[in-house]
């Protein structure tokens, strides 16, 4: 029997300190959190992998005797990661509910089948997997087939904690939503949660990317929280605490994927209708785009003329970017659509210079 129950219910809220600290701040947390009648399951992580060595590693297993405290008390499931089949065994020990495999694990395939190994067969666990740090479709889908191969589908769910890039933006990790989607039509079925504490990175942003995760149908949240935030061992900017929390999640809404109104239906056919011709013009426009593109590559390999120049191709987003902030189109947007149509119409170029 699968035990998708426990992760079944939505939305399904998961929070917690970041680490577990002391046996205080352990049952102090999980108590006021379990007050507030609206988490449905613990977290805290007991072994922390961290960035920098000397940085906060975690108490280890004595962390798990607080954690089944904390179940026993408020009668909630309680969630650790782990990253080793040392780690999954002692968790299992003492009974933890749910496992959770760190962005740093599923990036590493060894270590997620060690982990699958040493699950083989068990009915009772489930485990969640976090998106690995970096923008991995691959990664993140494989270690989910990994566990899939010895674990009841139902028992497994996604976890989306943002990807790691280089230079400064406004959250810690960047969400890219769109692999998120990608990600969920690869997995209909899977449970998927958001994070919001290791995507934003700061308490004060939590809110808009938690809000931002209902309103794009995550199935729930895994969020971090601590008594004294400012004083926590790791990840103190992004923790909030358990009453903040209890306010942060009674102001989410959690709207439905749909309605049963005709009138919203109808309007809403019609602007897809409308979406549909508009797409279906600019893929017909791109087409055309790419046969001139060919058809440069074809005069450029008469004249014996390299590919690229770029104080065309500059001129070109110059003044797209400028059209586009005329027509309410951002300059990012303008950026990354020109690239991608100029990635294209470079490989058509260069097959035809090159074959
Ligand atoms: C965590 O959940 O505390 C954690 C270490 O997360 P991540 O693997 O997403 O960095
Ligand atoms: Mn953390």
């Amino acid at each position: 029997m699968a035990n998708s129950r426990l992760i079944s219910k939505r939305p399904l809220i998961i929070a917690g300190p970041c680490g577990a600290e002391t046996e205080r701040q352990v049952m102090d947390t999980c108590s006021r959190l379990a007050a507030t009648g609206r988490v449905d399951a613990l977290r805290a992580g007991i072994w922390k992998p961290r960035t920098s060595p000397g940085s906060f590693e975690g108490v280890g297993e004595q962390g798990l005797e607080w954690l089944a405290e904390a179940r026993r008390m408020t009668g909630l499931p309680v969630a650790v990661e782990v990253a080793t089949p040392q780690h999954v065994e002692k968790a299992l020990a003492h009974d933890v509910d749910i496992l959770w495999l760190g962005a740093r694990t599923t990036v590493s395939p060894f270590a997620v089948q060690d982990i699958a190994d040493c699950l083989k067969g068990d009915k009772r666990i489930v485990v969640l997997v976090k998106n690995p740090m970096n923008p991995d479709l691959g990664a993140w889908s494989g270690a989910v087939a990994r566990l899939g191969a010895v674990l009841p589908e139902g028992n497994i769910g996604l976890i989306h904690r943002g990807f790691s890039y280089y230079g400064e933006t406004k959250y810690r990790n960047a969400p890219m939503w769109h692999l998120v989607f990608e990600m969920r039509s690869r997995f209909p079925q899977m449970t998927m949660l958001c994070d919001p504490s290791h995507i934003a990175g700061r308490r004060e942003l939590l809110r808009e990317v938690a809000q931002t995760a209902a309103d794009m149908c995550f199935d729930g949240l895994m969020i971090e929280s601590h008594t004294s935030p400012d004083e926590a061992l790791s990840d103190a900017a992004q923790q909030i605490m358990p009453a903040e929390l209890d306010g942060l999640l009674s102001s989410l809404r959690w709207r439905p994927g749909s309605v049963s109104d005709p009138g919203f239906g109808k309007e809403l056919q019609r602007l897809r209708s409308e979406i549909d011709q508009i797409d279906s013009q600019l893929l017909e426009l791109m087409s055309r785009r790419m046969s001139v593109a060919e058809r440069i590559g074809e005069l450029k390999l008469e004249k014996d003329v390299a590919i690229l120049q770029s104080s065309r191709w500059n001129e070109i987003v110059r003044r797209a970017v400028e059209r586009g902030k005329l027509l309410g189109l951002s300059e990012v947007f303008m950026r990354a659509v020109l690239e991608a149509i100029h990635a294209e119409s470079i490989a058509r170029q260069d097959s035809i210079m090159n074959k």
